[in-house]
């Protein structure tokens, strides 16, 4: 055969990838399970460099050695079906790719599998949605090393570009890229939260309009806040409703889905035993907000504290600013902790400087903070924690005050501020150098004899609680 790639799945994402990768030169075929779904793109969406197939081995026989086959479809059963379809048709050498939102584990397992096989798996985690598929994506794939070259040239120049460099780098082996993935979204809900929390802060507290939110966020998007969420937000609060006087904000239920792969960082960082409690703390308001009938009879029947009002709007707009920076700062600080950890765990030797640069654009946490992350990375490849390189321990020096402030008058409040409070928090625990922990070993010795270590002298003790009386 002589096309450069396959497609299976021509959804939307695996469409606008397709796509994306016709318009960049590459001959690409296509394949589509139901085969509506691909007589209905080529008739919507034709183009010269793509080539539809509606049988599996037409299609692999189509491609050129080593066959290059992505899979563009729903996450789970369906990848193993179509795996186990797939590895009848390639021979060694082969590679297939999963575009898809796969769990980290089950492409560890895949991987294996078809190694066995002598086909090279590659779990590709892409994000940015049909747009970024469509126009350049960040995209994250793990999978042997030296496979890696025969891919590289298609997903570097489908990728999204920033400052000239293809947002896509070799990331580790098996399941590497669809982790990182699985942290990206991670990092996103604590994003998202952190503004949501910024947003009822400076609504309750301050009493600004949405027009006036739309400026602030505008202002903030010019500085070190700049970030593709922070710009969409802006203007979200200036979006006029279709059927009703005023912004279209205001008519949207408040209550946040979700697809679950934050939550799959959730879990994991509970199972490695590292804290990212701010994404852990996004979820769970997801989750609190979709109660909406339970809370509708809660707020019934418990009260609490009116809206405290700021005295100076103005400098309270600035504390919120300081809040959600510093505050971001801890996020990403437990969002790269979590994946320094798992590096570590299955020996996957993560750049995590190399991966804060390829999420600069192309996908939902694109900031120009990242610019920072790689740069903290870059001057010490080792560094343990985020918080702890200069730059950003400088910043924190310089924001904690408002995040404090803010904290504060969201608590006096009645607002719930869950990421916020999770990150001054972690930040306490961290730097406080005393967390109370001494009293909780106290209660495990004293119920159960779990042992617990001094600070003057060397050993494990056990004491006999309670003889004294
Ligand atoms: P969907 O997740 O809705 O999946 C639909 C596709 O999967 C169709 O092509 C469908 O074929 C195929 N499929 C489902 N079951 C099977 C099966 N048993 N055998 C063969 N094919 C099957 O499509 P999306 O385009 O939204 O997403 C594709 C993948 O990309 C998913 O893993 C998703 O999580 C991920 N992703 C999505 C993003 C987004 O913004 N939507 C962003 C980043 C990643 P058929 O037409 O025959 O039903």
């Amino acid at each position: 055969g002589t096309f450069d790639i396959g497609m299976i799945g021509l959804a939307v994402m695996g469409r606008s990838l397709a796509l994306n990768m016709a318009d960049k030169g590459f001959r690409v075929a296509g394949y589509n399970r139901s085969r509506e779904v691909t007589e209905a793109m080529v008739k919507e969406y034709p183009h010269d460099n793509f080539t539809p197939f509606y049988d599996l081995r037409e299609f692999v026989e189509a491609l050129a050695r080593p066959r290059k086959v992505m899979l563009m479809i729903k996450a789970g059963g369906a990848v193993d079906a179509v795996i186990g379809q797939l590895t009848e048709l390639l021979e060694e050498g082969d590679i297939i790719l999963d575009g898809g939102n796969s769990f980290f584990e089950d492409t560890r397992r895949r991987y294996e599998a078809l190694k066995e096989k002598g086909i090279r798996y590659f779990g590709v985690g892409i994000s940015g949605g049909e747009e970024g598929a469509r126009r350049g994506p960040s995209i994250m794939p793990g999978g042997e090393k030296e496979a890696y070259e025969q891919i590289r040239p298609v997903l570097e120049k489908i990728a999204a570009y920033a400052e000239g460099e293809p947002c896509c780098t070799y990331i580790g082996p098996d399941g590497a890229g669809h982790y990182v993935k699985m942290v990206h979204n991670g990092i996103e809900y604590a994003d998202m939260q952190l503004i949501a929390e910024a947003y009822i802060l400076l609504k309750s507290v301050a009493g600004y309009t949405n027009a006036e939110l739309g400026d602030i966020f505008e202002e903030w998007n010019q500085g070190e806040l700049k970030s593709y969420l922070i710009g969409i937000t802006a203007d979200i609060f200036r979006e006029k409703d279709d059927f009703e006087a005023g912004e279209l904000l205001d008519y949207i239920v408040d209550s946040a889905a979700q697809k679950g792969t934050g939550r799959w960082a959730s879990i994991e960082s509970m199972k490695q035993g590292v804290d990212i409690s701010m994404i852990t703390a996004a979820c769970n308001a997801r989750i609190l907000s979709n109660h909406t009938e339970l809370r509708k009879k809660a707020a019934g029947l418990l009260s609490g504290p009116e809206p405290v009002k700021a005295e100076n709007r103005e400098l309270f707009k600035n504390q919120v600013r300081d809040a959600l920076y510093a505050a971001k700062i801890a996020a990403y600080a437990q969002g790269f902790d979590l994946m320094r950890d798992a590096s570590k765990k299955y020996g996957w030797n993560l750049d995590l400087g190399k991966i804060a640069s390829i999420f600069r654009a192309g996908c939902i946490i694109q900031a120009v903070f990242l610019n920072d992350i790689t740069e903290a990375y870059r001057k010490n490849p080792e560094l343990d924690n985020l918080m702890l390189d200069e730059f950003f321990r400088n910043r924190l020096e310089e924001c904690q005050g408002g995040l404090r402030h803010a904290a504060a008058e969201g608590i006096r409040s009645g607002l719930p501020l869950p990421a916020m409070t999770e990150a001054l928090s972690y930040f306490d625990a961290f730097r406080g150098g005393y967390t109370g922990a001494n009293l909780i070993q106290a209660q495990r010795d004293c119920f159960g004899a779990h042992t617990f270590e001094r600070t003057d002298r060397e050993g494990t003790f056990h004491h006999d609680w309670g003889k004294r009386n």
